[in-house]
């Protein structure tokens, strides 16, 4: 018999595909450079040349040693280059036994819940959040509990984080740089959690885990983004290179569980991720981007081209009236709906040829997200229809 629950989540895409798949119709229709997409995060900086030099190498091994399976885990080498990749970077003893290779961050979080929660948990969610948190929770025969964040900053509220908490609660995700606000957690706000999840742990006898989701880890404009298990050790990193090296479809990144957790758990919680993975079927990453992602592993990200779409929009968006979140990563401006039904305006962005995807399924009524990790003549050439939405609205 089909699983009705899983009918429903391959027969109704989630909103940012729909209109994504809306874009890609409309472009056939009436031309692509008609229609001013920001839907998708698909990045549209090239990856580094680096990338393309160590595919040419690789392709000089022979092949079956080259597309060969690895190790469940990953290729040992490949763990062994970015545990001290972490390592150097972030001061702390990171070992490649606590690296689990996945298809992106995607996998990395599906397996890290599978790793850290048993069906009726509870897990927590800042509000807004990435959609897909929702059905991978709720996969694990969990329940999500979503806590909105503070406005207009988009900091974690640890006070009410904290509230949500009981005998049920078995981990919390958190996003940093965060799709879809752009906000990036300070120090101060994440040792502030750090010390509520600790204490919270205690007064409900059991350890709660965070899920650190990081794929917009290196893409940032001047700010510090604190590296999690250096402030909170039960933490487990879910890292992807579909951002940090723009390869979202070659599907590669991987789980860190926390050294700075104490060894027997560490090792406890890895072997989970290991079992989720298995379970899953989550095992072998894709081996030729094991590879290339390790060969990369220090490649600094491009963020030109997206810090000046950043600047572009937002200095357009000033001058029009509209009201956003200046964001300090990612490549999102989180924007407020002109009228309250997020769905409505983002219709009615429709009719100028705007796609902005509506914030309600992000968990939060009343705003829009716009990706800019687009061409910058696109978002030039958008610059008229966003005046028109905003004086359509004006004129009522
Ligand atoms: N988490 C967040 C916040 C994302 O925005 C995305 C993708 O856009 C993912 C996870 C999934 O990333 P990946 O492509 O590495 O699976």
């Amino acid at each position: 018999m089909i699983d009705e629950r899983m009918y429903g989540l391959g027969n109704a895409p989630s909103a940012i595909r729909e209109l994504f798949a809306y874009g890609l119709k409309r472009k056939a229709e009436i031309g692509e450079d008609k229609v001013f997409d920001y839907s998708i995060g698909n990045p549209s900086v090239p990856a580094p040349q680096k990338v393309a030099d160590t595919i040419e190498e690789l392709m000089k091994l022979p092949p079956v040693e080259l597309h060969a399976y690895s190790p469940a885990a990953g290729i040992p080498a490949v763990r062994q280059t970015i545990a001290d990749s972490i390592a150097r970077r972030y001061g702390i003893p990171a070992k490649a036994g606590r690296v689990y290779m996945t298809v992106g961050a995607a996998a990395s979080i599906a397996i890290s819940l599978g790793a850290v929660t048993n069906a009726g948990d509870e897990v927590i969610v800042p509000s807004p959040y990435f959609p897909e948190y929702k059905v991978w929770i709720e996969t694990m025969g969990c329940s999500i509990v979503e806590v909105p964040t503070q406005v207009p900053s988009f900091q974690l509220d640890v006070e009410a984080m904290g509230a949500a908490i009981n005998e049920k609660t078995a981990a919390v995700i958190i996003n940093s740089p965060n799709n879809p606000v752009g906000a990036v957690y300070t120090r101060k706000n994440l040792e502030a959690l750090a010390a509520m999840l600790e204490e919270k742990g205690k007064e409900i006898g059991h350890p709660i885990y965070l899920i650190s989701d990081e794929p917009y880890r290196e893409i940032t404009y001047g700010v510090e983004v604190p590296y999690v298990p250096t402030i909170y050790p039960r933490t487990l990193v879910c890292y992807s290179y579909s951002k940090a090296l723009s390869l979202p479809g070659e599907r590669v990144g991987y789980v860190y569980v926390s050294d700075t957790m104490d060894a027997e758990e560490a090792d406890r919680v890895f072997f989970a991720v290991a079992g989720a993975g298995r379970a899953h079927g989550y095992i072998c990453a894709p081996v030729l981007f094991q590879r290339v992602a390790a060969a990369c592993v220090d490649e600094p990200s491009d963020v030109e081209a997206y810090a000046t779409n950043r600047r572009i929009l937002t200095e357009a968006l000033d001058e029009m009236g509209y009201e956003y979140v200046q964001p300090d990563g990612a490549f999102y401006l989180w924007v407020r709906a002109l009228e309250p039904d997020a769905q409505a305006f983002s219709d009615r962005a429709k009719q100028h040829e705007l796609l902005i995807v509506p914030s309600d399924s992000f968990g939060c009524p009343g705003w829009v997200r716009m990706s800019y990790c687009i061409a910058r003549e696109t978002i030039e050439n958008s610059l008229p229809a966003l005046k028109a939405l905003k004086e359509s609205y004006d004129a009522e």
